[in-house]
């Protein structure tokens, strides 16, 4: 009995997180309410005990008014006042920490998530994964001709392209200066082959504007079914030989790159095998 009042006061008292200031205020004025009624029988229990031995100073009647008047409007603002300002401080620290959490997971440029959260959601995934990495072809050309910032343009561009292609059947990262990544935990190699070609495909029919210039870039990859146990190093390993071979092989295809004999081949036009 004590431990189950214990347990309930301890989780009545727990803040938690909020996700608004509206959740702040209903839980402040619903914990206000809980402790205004404790705090009023409280009173009401120890005045009817001091009654019983004859302690109060005062008549019964006039200590039940005071309690009945003062009680209810002290214990309520105080409480709400001190569980607004604990329950505002703990939003508040909850919004800079989702910031930071953002932030540190995130490449501002692109928007996609970063190589750190990537290597993340690789541990996370208990299932098969495949891994593609692209990286952009003779990228330092289109720097040189068009200038960074129309450079940086391309970027976001391939990173909006990948993102659309995969949407949610693969996380995208950019992992580098002109290198992204997308993993799929789970999906059958050939599916997740057949979109990593169609990205590629359409990266190269993708134009850029900037200024008066319109930028075609094309992209090469390489793509490595890892099974569940492979860790990421081995598994990266292996899709960034495949890109190698995808650039000296000509750039602008996927080579794939596969973890046992037993997975299926995508038969793509564009694509070999490493
Ligand atoms: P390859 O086909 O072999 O990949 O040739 P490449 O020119 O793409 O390769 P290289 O590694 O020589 O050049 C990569 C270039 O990417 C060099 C660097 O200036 C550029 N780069 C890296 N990060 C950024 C970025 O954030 N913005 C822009 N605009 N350029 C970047
Ligand atoms: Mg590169
Ligand atoms: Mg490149």
């Amino acid at each position: 009995m004590v431990g189950m009042t214990r347990n309930w006061i301890i989780r009545q008292l727990t803040l938690g997180e909020f996700d608004s200031h509206r959740h702040v205020w209903r839980k402040a004025i619903g914990m206000a309410g809980k402790i205004t009624v404790l705090a009023y029988g409280i009173n009401l229990a120890a005045h009817s005990l001091m009654y019983q031995f004859d302690l109060l100073p005062y008549t019964l009647e006039a200590g039940l008014i005071a309690a009945t008047v003062l009680t209810p409007v002290i214990a309520f603002s105080v409480s709400l006042a001190v569980y607004l300002v604990l329950g505002f401080a703990i939003y508040d620290l909850g919004v800079s920490h989702a910031k930071l959490e953002y932030l540190s997971s995130t490449d501002a440029l692109s928007g996609l998530a970063n190589r750190r959260a990537f290597l993340d959601r690789f541990d996370q995934c208990n299932d098969d994964r495949s891994l593609l990495v692209i990286d952009i072809d003779r990228f330092k050309q289109v720097n040189d001709k068009y200038g960074h910032a129309a450079g940086d343009q391309v970027i976001i561009n391939i990173a909006h392209m990948l993102e659309s292609v995969f949407a949610e059947r693969g996380f995208c990262a950019r992992i580098g200066g002109e290198e992204f990544a997308v993993l799929s935990c789970g999906m059958p190699f050939s599916e997740f082959a057949v979109l990593a070609e169609l990205a590629r495909s359409r990266m190269a029919g993708m134009r850029t504007q900037y200024d008066n210039d319109t930028i075609s870039v094309t992209v090469s990859g390489g793509i490595a079914w890892a099974p569940r146990e492979q860790q990421f190093g081995e598994a990266f390993s292996r899709a960034d030989k495949a890109l190698y071979a995808a650039k000296s092989g000509g750039r602008n295809r996927i080579v794939l790159s596969y973890g046992s004999d037993q997975q299926p081949r995508p038969g793509q036009t564009n694509s070999s095998v490493a």
